[in-house]
């Protein structure tokens, strides 16, 4: 029996805590205690027990809240390495790990019932209530208690305890007497957002249904008329429709019930999310013939899955070559084998179309992770998973920590995006993450993309991975022909700034009188991106960053994209008080309203950050672009990712070469990528698909490169700059953000950093800095950046170490130090 261990707390310092082990307590590695913590109780994990007495004197552990562990040895050891990676506190890690944090915060709250209110009444009437067990002090305070809960709808226990006095004894006899009820909140909230779904139980009405249009219910002279109409239509619909959705049917609500009883319907809870889906039918992922390179894909994975020990594999696929269905067979093979897979999708990738060909495959075997889900939801995912009910997993960043066993294969796919990457800490990066599991694991990581991150085709070149290539479109469908249009001579030739140049206007009109459809993308969101004084020449800024705030036509305001403040519409400038304020440049809302104005008959949709408040505004739009209700659909890099809609066959892009004018080495790489998906969502049907590409950079290799669909071309030159500037993949890079609220405070930290830095020696490490970071300020922190290259993470690693140690030894807090190990953005 050990005497202490040491507890992993979620707190921003880089250390664990020692505690003492009561007598009789067992707590487990990897498992939970809750521990006194300066003045709180917070619930950590065990990393280690043993007998070594500390030199401080220590606290006990409170209680051992698991008597297995929740995280096993391998995921243990995988969060230790991220912490040490990213220089993350190990504490901190775990409570990322682990969602699970709602088991703590259940709150309990209390609500009277009709027989209180009953008593209520009584005892108002009487005076005293009949035949009670109770003193007539304890009386008086369940009448104190009912009399407050009958004036509110429900109220919390500490809440009524401090309102009331009363005991927890009296309150348990209340709630047994049925006078009033207890409930546990968050376990209400969750059971909220799942839906009750009406399932129909005969298979064979199903597919009657689905084959034949007038659905056809096996002897329907059993039903009556109301009973008929709603079995019709649960068969036209797939058999499957949310209960809600059948109330707008005209049957009384009794029906369903007797069907239900009669075993003819069964009623299941299912998350809102994606059971909500109004997509049509999909054609299966399976029905599909799969070409020679999709069945190489296969029977390469498959092969690597099969050896039991771990390999990386890239799958380079052309956009519109189909991934997602090797995805899914390679899955599928290793469910069969009894063995589990994890695919990890950027955050805009899981769509419910992508959901629901998940759950055609797997059933019930699938957990699907998303950010909709509430922290109830994401607990109850992970202990199915760690159940062994849910051997296939798909989610977003998080889910690489899905507690699975045996696991045989993680696919990440889109590996290049960057919402990979968590902004806050711990700042990992889940492609990394995944090829680290893997690799401890024994197991296969295969990364998918038609534009691969350059790290991931670096590490292909040199063999780290094999490269896998699907070259060609599913059905030989062609590329789309990609014509650049060079708006500095459109300028020249037309003499005003142009939004939609001439040429992509005429390519517009040509698809809308031939009832073909078009997207625009335009990545940036709102109408005018910034608000000019034309008598002082000052813009309008936030006032929390150093950036200008963006002008929301519709809704009236002024917005701050970065940290969400908003303001109203000057009539005046805030420096010098002119009256010539104006509005400059443009955003995705005021090209949807110049392209009214150009095509006054054309249905447009939008879809960005501003019109899609969640996944079902996403895939309505997506939707009726699908279903022909739209013609056009503009909007920014939400329209480049991932869909498949057949009917677009002109793709429009404005203004997509921003990010070549930002200070970001990868800048190229993004814009790159971002071209060649946008283009990859032209001709995907039976037409053949065109690309205009507005540029003011028409020389610019990224462009260049895209236009001819030409990656390797891309790649090769773009390696030659990062080894020329020492970025990775041939430097690893870390960036050290010191950030206050105060100026001076930023600006003295980093100077004192900045001066350690130059008196250290580190052999082969570069140091720029400090410089005061590209935005400024943001979020009110004044900010300051270090950029560290090596080409030794290991050296890097150790000085960044050396230098938090300095930090903490100078009292800099150790929230105004980031460390951004691979840092992704260097904004
Ligand atoms: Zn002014
Ligand atoms: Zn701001």
């Amino acid at each position: 029996m050990a005497l202490f261990c040491d507890v992993a707390l979620a707190v921003p310092l880089d250390m664990v805590f020692t505690y003492a082990i009561p007598p009789g307590m067992e707590p487990a590695v990897g498992g939970r205690v809750l521990v006194p913590f300066r003045q709180q109780r917070l619930s950590g994990i065990v990393v280690e027990l043993h007998d070594r007495p500390p030199q401080i004197k220590i606290k006990k552990v409170i209680e051992a809240l698991d008597v297995a562990p929740v995280l096993d040895e391998q995921l243990l050891k995988l969060g230790k390495w991220i912490a040490d990676y990213y220089l993350a506190p190990v504490g901190e890690v775990f409570r990322t790990m682990l969602p699970l944090s709602v088991e703590f915060k259940r709150s309990i709250t209390y609500h009277i019932t009709d027989e209180g209110r009953m008593a209520l009444h009584l005892a108002g009437m009487s005076g005293s209530p009949a035949r009670s067990k109770r003193t007539p002090e304890q009386q008086l305070i369940e009448f104190r208690v009912l009399d407050y809960l009958a004036e509110r709808e429900s109220v919390r226990e500490r809440n009524l305890r401090t309102a009331t006095q009363v005991s927890n004894a009296l309150l348990s006899g209340m709630v047994r007497k049925k006078w009033i009820a207890r409930e546990d909140v968050s376990a209400a909230r969750d059971a909220a957002r799942l839906a009750k779904v009406a399932v129909l139980r005969s298979m064979d009405m199903k597919v009657a249904s689905i084959s034949e249009s007038n659905a056809r219910v096996p002897s329907t002279s059993k039903f009556n008329n109301n009973q008929r109409t709603l079995l019709e239509t649960l068969a036209a619909a797939g058999g499957r429709v949310p209960v809600e959705a059948l109330r707008g049917l005209d049957v009384p609500r009794t029906t369903l019930g007797t069907l239900v009883r009669r075993g003819v319907i069964e009623l299941v809870d299912e998350p809102q999310d994606f059971t909500a889906s109004k997509l049509k039918p999909r054609q299966s992922p399976f029905e599909f013939e799969f070409s020679a390179a999709q069945e190489n894909a296969l029977a390469k994975i498959g092969d690597a899955v099969t050896s039991r020990k771990f390999a990386g594999l890239l799958l380079h696929g052309i956009t519109g070559s189909g991934k997602t269905a090797v995805y899914l067979a390679c899955m599928r093979q290793v469910l069969e084998q009894g063995r589990s897979s994890i695919l990890l999708v950027p955050e805009i990738g899981l769509t419910p179309a992508v959901a629901a060909d998940l759950h055609q495959v797997f059933g019930d075997e699938v957990a699907i992770l998303h950010s909709g889900l509430s922290d109830g939801e994401r607990a109850e995912q992970w202990h199915r998973i760690r159940r062994g009910e849910a051997r296939v997993v798909a989610g977003t960043r998080s889910a690489v920590f899905a507690p699975v066993s045996d696991l045989a294969l993680i696919i990440v796919d889109e590996e290049q995006d960057s919402s990979y990457k968590q902004e806050e800490t711990p700042r990992y990066h889940a492609r990394d993450v995944a090829v680290m599991r893997a690799k401890m694991a024994g197991a296969v990581v295969a990364l998918g993309s038609a534009t691969p991150s350059l790290e991931s085709y670096y590490n292909a070149k040199k063999n780290k991975y094999a490269l896998v290539e699907l070259p060609d479109r599913v059905e030989k469908r062609p590329l789309p022909e990609v014509e650049i249009v060079d708006m500095r001579q459109e300028f020249q030739e037309t003499g005003q700034e142009q939004v939609i140049s001439r040429k992509l206007a005429e390519e517009i009109r040509e698809r809308l009188e031939k009832r073909e459809q078009v997207m625009v993308l335009l990545n940036r969101r709102g109408y005018s991106p910034v608000v000019l004084c034309r008598a002082c020449g000052k813009t309008l800024q936030c006032k929390n960053c150093a950036v200008s705030m963006t002008h929301h036509k519709r809704e009236r305001k002024m917005e701050c994209h970065y940290c969400g403040h908003i303001e109203r519409i000057p009539e005046k400038c805030a420096h010098c008080g002119s009256e010539y304020v104006y509005f400059v440049g443009t955003g995705s809302e005021k090209l949807e309203e110049l392209l009214h104005g150009m095509f006054p008959q054309a249905r447009i949709g939008r879809l960005d950050r501003d019109t899609v408040r969640g996944r079902e505004d996403f895939e309505h739009a997506l939707n009726a672009l699908n279903e022909g209700a739209l013609d056009m659909l503009v909007g920014t890099q939400m329209i480049a990712k991932g869909h498949d809609i057949h009917g677009v066959t002109l793709v429009g892009v404005v203004g997509a070469d921003m990010a070549l004018g930002l200070p970001d080495f990868r800048a190229a790489e993004r814009t790159f990528q971002l071209l060649t998906q946008v283009a990859g969502r032209a001709g995907r049907g039976q037409y053949p698909g065109k690309v205009i590409l507005q540029t003011y950079f028409q020389d610019h290799y990224a462009v260049q490169f895209a236009a001819r669909h030409d990656f390797a071309g891309f790649y090769d030159k773009e390696l030659q700059f990062r080894a020329w500037m020492h970025y990775p993949p041939y430097s690893a890079i870390a960036n050290v953000l010191i950030r206050s609220e105060k100026l001076d405070e930023a600006l003295t930290w980093s100077g004192e950093l900045g001066r350690w830095f130059e008196k250290t020696r580190h052999e082969g490490i570069r140091v720029l800095g400090p410089a005061a970071a590209p935005i400024m300020r943001l979020k009110r922190d004044y900010r300051y950046h270090f950029i560290l290259k090596s080409p030794s993470r290991e050296k890097m690693n150790a000085l960044l170490r050396a230098m938090l140690a300095e930090a903490s030894a100078r009292k800099i807090p150790r929230t105004q130090v980031i460390v951004d190990v691979d840092a992704v953005w260097l904004m």
